[in-house]
């Protein structure tokens, strides 16, 4: 049978290559959107996914010096482990302890952090954050994120966990005003909740109870697999308004684009090749 035909991209000598590493390789939409925009933008590069097991990040990263790979993203498990290997290191990464963007400057590995700033812009889409009282349930490497862009932003952070002492330390670390277990919910005023633990990933879980979500409070979710988690949907019964964690990803993924070439991202087109790639 005969296959549809495909647009083929024209790869010459001066292509450019940029990536993503992550280990497992399962699926990523990080190509998709990155590709898209590049044919969109008219750059001359292409985007692949590297799975790279944490034995051979190192060597990974002296590779991609050599070759002159523009631009790295870095996925877990290895957004801590890389700054080790790194020429240099932004304030906004070193404050949050991890680095998700590695981008080749003069022969220099620069790494950075844009999970906050794609969380701070899905957000600034819909709600002022300054002095907005904000709620972020989680206090792992995603919440590190959240909560640096918050107070950088001038929100007033509560930090909720299931293990709490965690959520002690961070807010400690990072200038949220509370900390305390994911109880705390139901008697801690909000206008934003953000959910940043992994709990609804692929399962039709919450990490709250719907009873203890407000109405008139927004709701985000970092969770983007499935999209339409079931704290969202709690959230929207209950009278909230919502985003889904595809926006966090296609903002910071339109930062990544910005800090390499300079220019712009074409968000609409990043936001389409998300949803048509599917998957993680
Ligand atoms: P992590 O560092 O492993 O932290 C996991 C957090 O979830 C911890 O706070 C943990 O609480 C909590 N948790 C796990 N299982 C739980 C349960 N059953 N009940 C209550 N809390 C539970 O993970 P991460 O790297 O921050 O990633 C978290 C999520 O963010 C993942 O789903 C990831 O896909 C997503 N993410 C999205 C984007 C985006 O652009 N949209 C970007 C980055 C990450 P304890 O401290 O008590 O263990």
């Amino acid at each position: 049978m005969a296959r549809p035909k495909q647009e083929v991209r024209r790869i010459s000598a001066r292509t450019e290559l940029c990536g993503i590493v992550l280990h497992p390789a399962g699926h990523t939409r990080s190509p998709a959107m990155h590709n898209a925009a590049f044919a969109e933008a008219g750059i001359d590069a292409v985007y692949l996914a590297f799975d790279v097991h944490p034995d051979q990040l190192e060597d990974a990263l002296v590779a991609a010096r050599a070759l002159g790979v523009r631009q790295l993203a870095v996925s877990l498990p290895h957004k801590e482990a890389v700054l080790a290997h790194l020429d240099e290191v932004e304030t906004c990464a070193r404050a949050i302890g991890a680095v998700n963007t590695v981008t080749l400057r003069d022969g220099r590995l620069v790494g950075t952090n844009t999970d906050w700033i794609g969380a701070v812009h899905a957000l600034e889409r819909n709600v002022e954050l300054a002095g907005a009282r904000v709620i972020v349930l989680g206090a792992g490497g995603t919440a590190r994120a959240l909560v640096y862009g918050l107070v950088e932003r001038g929100a007033l952070v509560t930090v909720l966990n299931r293990t709490p002492e965690r959520a002690q330390v961070l807010a400690d670390d990072l200038g949220a005003v509370g900390a305390g277990p994911l109880r705390d919910l139901a008697q801690t005023p909000h206008e934003v909740l953000v959910n940043t633990t992994s709990v609804g990933l692929r399962t039709d879980d919450s990490p709250v109870p719907a009873a203890d979500l407000l109405a008139e409070s927004l709701v985000m979710d970092v969770v983007y697999d499935p999209e339409e988690t079931r704290l969202l949907r709690d959230a929207r019964t209950r009278g909230a308004s919502t985003i889904t964690g595809k926006w966090m990803l296609v903002y910071q993924a339109a930062e990544q684009f910005r800090d390499w070439t300079g220019r712009e991202a074409p968000l609409d087109v990043m936001a389409s090749a998300f949803d048509e790639a599917g998957g993680s």
